[in-house]
């Protein structure tokens, strides 16, 4: 079986000691936080991420206050266990269909991996988006960058300093507020946000914990965590170990080209470095000064790298000043640089794609088959029967009714097959969109209609003459 491209050995022998696989780049010797300060990338990768990253901030913020058919866009409110994705409402009722949309997205993420890496991580995932095109960028802006930034951080501390350093933490700080109720939004909702922030806080202390725990802990991720949070707590760049292959797409440096890697000597030609056994890369580690996980590339994959690009960008610049094709750094596979072989659909690409399609197709008939409104009758606890003044048989049930549209559904109910009576208890039943309604129901039946103790009973639930359910119940009687 191939080596997992993150197996211990690296793509070629660095020439520093191979010891990069056995301590984080952010830790020294003792295993102290090493702090980075990576350099602001530029190019055209770091310019398109730009306009990407803005475009999925846009979508990110105005994501709550987005409906579809009047539902939200997206919404996971666990408290009141009712979930929305692109407007349809899932119920606790509807739990398979939802636990089978979070397999496909799984399966979906292990096709996109095994082909592309981790590309999400570079280009759309939330922290890596928030941390370098936010965050990153006003620290840059008030502290400067690289080597300058380093140096700020130095003593002494001056009055420009603490300035600087006050209007840095309160931005991240406000920042951190907005994005945590932009996650509680997701949550709960907008409506239910918004008459948090404007009813009297003493009514919400639950919330407005959450709405504090949030801001802190996105304040400490952003703040100090960082890059940390994608090494040590996303479990996706755990796993990517297992899912990626010779064949998988990733940021990679071109060990053939770059071999053995050497400075520039002023005057040098191309043809006397290349007779000299020199390869293109100049060791001049402008891919590893952007790099906001601290490490070299060169080392080959590894666990810390977000595919984000920027030493592809850094190394370019090199290479346009030294007149050699861009690419040394680049998106490719390891049979890419390896054998010069294309990127490619693997058996096992095709397998999850095959598995993938099974799930989806089975998915879409659940979702376009289930009902839209859903109900469930149950007798009233406790209670048997009743017989009137007339001598007729009365029985007690409760009706639950779950309206899954995004409009109200008036509720009628008939008895099937039996002369009696059936009585809403309240008003007119009338189910608001996406709300769940309980109410009594009294059926009224007459001894002579009863076949014994327990009759079997069948009631249609419609709305507007249209056919919705058939409900099937007990009706209890005296013994005969
Ligand atoms: S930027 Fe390119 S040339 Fe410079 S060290 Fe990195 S790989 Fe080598
Ligand atoms: S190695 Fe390159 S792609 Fe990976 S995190 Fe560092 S700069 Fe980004």
């Amino acid at each position: 079986m191939p080596a997992s491209p993150c197996s211990a050995a690296p793509l070629k022998p660095a020439s520093k000691p191979d010891d990069f696989r056995e301590h984080l780049a952010t830790a020294d010797d003792r295993g102290h936080r090493r702090w980075l300060y990576p350099q602001r990338p530029s190019g055209r990768f770091y310019t398109l991420r730009q306009w990407f990253s803005g475009f999925l901030l846009l979508v990110m913020f105005s994501g709550p206050f987005i409906k579809i058919n009047g539902n939200p866009l997206l919404l996971f409110n666990l408290l009141e266990r009712k979930f929305s994705i692109l407007g349809q409402i899932f119920w606790p009722q509807d739990f398979f269909l939802f636990a089978l949309a979070m397999l496909l997205f799984l399966t979906g993420i292990m096709i996109f991996t095994a082909a592309y890496g981790r590309l999400w991580c570079g280009w759309a995932c939330p922290q890596t988006v928030m941390m370098e095109m936010v965050f990153r960028r006003l620290e840059w802006w008030l502290e400067g960058h690289g080597a300058s930034q380093r140096a700020f951080n130095q003593p002494p501390w001056t009055s420009d300093k603490i300035r600087r350093k006050v209007i840095k933490h309160t931005l991240f700080f406000v920042l951190s507020f907005i994005v945590g109720n932009t996650l509680l939004s997701y949550l709960i909702g907008i409506e239910s946000l918004w008459q948090l922030v404007t009813d009297d806080p003493r009514n919400h202390l639950s919330s407005l914990g959450a709405m504090i725990g949030f801001t802190l802990v996105f304040y400490g991720i952003f703040a100090k965590f960082r890059e940390q949070a994608c090494t040590f707590i996303c479990p996706y760049g755990r796993f990517q170990s297992a899912l990626l292959d010779e064949n998988t797409m990733v940021v990679a440096y071109d060990h053939k080209r770059g071999e053995s890697r050497g400075p520039w000597k002023k005057g040098e030609t191309v043809t006397a470095r290349r007779e000299a056994g020199a390869g293109d890369c100049i060791d001049c580690h402008q891919c590893v000064t952007v790099c906001p996980t601290g490490i070299d590339i060169r080392n080959g994959i590894q666990m810390e790298c977000v595919n984000c690009t920027a030493c592809i960008d850094a190394c370019d610049r090199v290479m346009d000043k030294i007149g050699r094709p861009r690419g040394l750094v680049r998106y490719a596979s390891l049979n890419g640089i390896e054998r010069g072989e294309p990127l490619r659909i693997t058996p096992r690409m095709k397998g999850y794609a095959a598995i993938l399609s099974i799930l989806s197709l089975i998915f879409a008939v659940l979702l376009f088959t289930r009902s839209d409104v859903e109900t469930v009758l149950l007798r009233a606890p406790g209670s048997l029967y009743q017989t009137s003044a007339e001598g007729n048989i009365h029985n007690l049930y409760l009706m639950k009714v779950i309206n899954k549209t995004s409009h109200s559904v008036p509720v009628n109910l008939r008895l099937i097959g039996r002369e009696g009576n059936l009585k809403v208890m309240g008003p007119p039943l009338v189910v608001p969109a996406g709300q769940l309604v309980q109410t009594s129901v009294l059926v009224e039946l007459s001894p002579s209609s009863l076949t014994g103790h327990e009759t079997r009973l069948k009631i249609e639930v419609s709305s507007n003459g249209k056919h919705l359910a058939t409900l099937s119940t007990e009706f209890m009687g005296p013994r005969q």
